[in-house]
């Protein structure tokens, strides 16, 4: 008999068998498609790939401020492809030996719950005492007219185009949206942003919102918000889409349509059904605090669970399913989960927006450092941006959100402030070198007490 059965080789099964492993349970893991799961082989690695050429192009274009003079500058998309297909499968390698070296059995097939001790692959019916469940998530369809025409893609698609399309249209501007957006614009498309909400981003600080929209704006993306697709049709030239605004209807072209508008769980084939595992309204599986369905033996972590779908926090639920089993309690630290969003400029946050501060009825306070006055930033040619700090009435940091150069790597120290409920004279006694973007974020946390060195003193 195995300790334990995980289904799905994503960066929540994936770990959650290393850490299982390191416990001393013995583990098969069950993958149908490829190691690493939708993260490694269709979210956060080829995007980011993706998103390396375009900052590449970006300065290539620029370079000329700097002296620098090179030839014409050419995009081959098929190589940056080639390239991108490389690294995938060079990490799934990787996790494939991790995996062997940690003695973890992998399975390649389908599978299949006959109930919370037997788990069916193939042919093989495997006995076990737990079964953790990691399925992740797919792209959601949307109830609009003419989606399944040819032309019309969902995220796993765009990434395998080898043409970079002339017109690009993109339904959804949350965090895939305009990740996709903000490449496909720099590799020479003529982007469209379609939102139905009246913002983009709608779960950030909305004054980062708010500013994401006038950066994408100057980028050259045109965004409609508050405007809902109505019809897709194949036109002459391409395809046709129609959406009605606030106000007017729009009527546009485009050669691909991106669908970015949410992720839904994949349970196809589980047989949660037959098991009676609970699901939420949406499909989501059910769990307690600690992963736990409401089958005994049966646990459920990342993407099929819903909550914050993002990779790390994947990864956390399955540490932590894992050392439930093993008789080790620990929560996942939701309140200090970072997000990032790799657009131009990236986009950072953790803890609470100003907005969830005020539904809460916390009394709080904010400090502001724009990027256009700190010195690394000028020096790089990035001054686009923002830190933005909310503290309580104790002046603990309760919200730290970036937007601008390197945000993704500058919210590391946002989230140790927020993980530990520290305060402004924890982060003011901390001396940050000089010159570093990171000094926004300590200026930004002064300008709490209006103490900011690099900006013009408050009126009184
Ligand atoms: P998944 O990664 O979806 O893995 C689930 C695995 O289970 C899959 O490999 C699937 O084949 C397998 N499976 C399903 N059913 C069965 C079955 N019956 N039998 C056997 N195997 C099965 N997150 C970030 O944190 N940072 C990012 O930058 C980021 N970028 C993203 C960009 C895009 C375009 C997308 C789509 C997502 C992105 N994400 C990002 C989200 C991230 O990819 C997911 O949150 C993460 O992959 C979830 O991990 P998971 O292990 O729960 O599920």
């Amino acid at each position: 008999m195995k300790d334990l059965v995980i289904i799905g080789g994503g960066p929540g099964g994936y770990v959650a068998a290393i850490r299982a492993a390191q416990l001393g349970m013995d583990i098969t893991l069950i993958e149908r498609e490829s190691l690493g799961g939708t993260c490694l082989n269709r979210g956060c690695i080829p995007t980011k790939t993706y998103q390396y050429n375009a900052k590449v192009l970006h300065a290539m274009r620029k370079c000329k401020e700097s002296g620098i003079t090179v030839g014409d500058i050419q995009f081959d998309i098929k190589q940056a492809k080639a390239r991108k297909d490389a690294i995938v499968a060079n990490l799934v390698t990787g996790i494939k030996k991790l995996l062997e070296q940690n003695r973890v059995e992998v399975l390649n097939g389908e599978a299949e719950l006959i109930n919370n001790r037997n788990v069916k692959v193939g042919e093989r019916l495997i006995n076990t005492r737990n079964i953790l469940i990691a399925s992740g998530s797919k792209p959601a369809g949307l109830p609009i007219e003419g989606t399944v025409i040819p032309g019309v893609l969902n995220s796993d698609e765009i990434l395998e185009l080898n043409y970079v399309p002339p017109r690009l249209v993109i339904i959804g501007g949350g965090v895939i949206g305009l990740e996709f957006a903000s490449i496909f614009n720099l590799f020479g498309s003529a982007v469209t942003v379609i939102e139905s909400e009246s913002r983009l981003l709608n779960l950030l600080d909305s004054e980062i919102s708010r500013r994401m929209m006038v950066y994408l704006k100057k980028a050259g993306i045109a965004v409609y918000t508050g405007t809902l697709v109505q019809q897709i049709t194949a036109a002459e030239n391409g395809l046709k889409l129609i959406a009605r605004g606030k106000k007017d209807t729009l009527e546009t072209e485009a050669d691909i349509i991106l669908l970015a508008a949410g992720r839904q769980p994949v349970t196809d084939s589980l047989n949660l059904d037959r098991v009676g595992v609970e699901l939420t309204e949406r499909g989501f599986i059910k769990t307690d605090r600690h992963y736990q369905t409401n089958i005994q033996g049966i646990y459920a972590i990342g993407d099929v669970i819903g909550g914050k779908m993002l990779a790390h926090v994947a990864s956390e639920e399955g540490i932590a399913a894992v050392e439930h089993m093993g008789g080790i309690d620990r929560s996942v630290a939701y309140a200090s989960v970072p997000s990032c969003i790799f657009t131009f400029p990236e986009v950072a946050s953790v803890g609470m927006s100003e907005e969830e501060a005020q539904e809460k009825n916390i009394e709080y306070k904010t400090g502001k450092f724009l990027f256009a006055a700190n010195s690394k930033a000028v020096t790089m040619g990035e001054t686009d941006g923002m830190v933005k700090v909310i503290a309580d009435q104790d002046e603990r940091i309760i919200g730290v959100h970036i937007i601008g150069p390197n945000a993704s790597d500058l919210i590391l120290e946002g989230t140790l402030l927020v993980k530990n409920h520290m305060g402004v004279s924890d982060l003011l006694d901390t001396i940050h070198p000089h010159p570093t973007l990171g000094e926004a974020v300590m200026e930004a946390v002064r300008d709490i007490r209006g103490e900011a060195i690099h900006l013009s003193p408050k009126q009184k």
